[in-house]
C-alpha cells in the first residue's frame, strides 16, 4: 500500500475567507501516484475548516451570513474563550463547518459528486496556517 503526505500553507488576506483547493488536492493525488484508495484533508487548526460544497459565490456569501448569525465575530466579549484571544467565533464557526474530507479516489483521481469542490475555510485568518493531505491506496 502506498502512503502519501503533504501539508498545504495558506496565508489568507482577511480574519474570513473561503479558499477553493481542489486543484492544490488534485496535485498531492497525481504526486501520491495513488490509483485506488483514499484522500483525507484536514484543516491543522481549531480556527479553520475543509469541506466540500459548490464553488458558487453567492453560496459562499450565504454561508459567510448565516455563520455570522449563528456565532457573530463581536461583540468580543460575549465569549467566554476571549481573554487572551479574540477567536471564539472562529472556533464555533470551524466546528459548523467541519475539520475535514475524505474523497475516494477511483482511476487515479478525485470521485467527486457532481459540483462538489473542496474548500479550505478560514475563520481566523492574516496568520499562517496549514492543511494535511494525506492519501493512501495503490
Ligand atoms: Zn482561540
Amino acid at each position: 500500500m502506498k502512503s502519501y503526505r503533504k501539508e498545504l500553507g495558506f496565508r489568507t488576506r482577511t480574519r474570513r475567507e473561503f479558499v477553493n483547493i481542489t486543484s492544490l488536492v488534485e496535485t498531492a493525488l497525481a504526486e501520491s501516484g495513488v490509483r485506488e484508495g483514499l484522500c483525507l484533508v484536514n484543516a491543522m487548526h481549531i480556527t479553520a475548516s475543509v469541506f466540500i460544497n459548490d464553488n458558487e459565490g453567492g453560496l459562499h456569501r450565504d454561508f459567510e451570513r448565516w455563520l455570522e448569525k449563528l456565532a457573530p465575530e463581536k461583540p468580543y466579549d460575549q465569549y467566554e474563550h476571549n481573554g487572551y484571544e479574540d477567536n471564539g467565533d472562529a472556533h464555533l464557526k470551524r466546528t459548523v463547518m467541519g475539520r475535514e474530507v475524505v474523497v475516494a479516489v477511483t482511476e487515479g483521481r478525485l470521485d467527486f459528486g457532481p459540483w462538489e469542490q473542496i474548500f479550505y475555510g478560514e475563520f481566523d485568518g492574516m496568520r499562517q496556517k496549514r492543511v494535511l493531505v494525506k492519501i493512501i491506496g495503490e
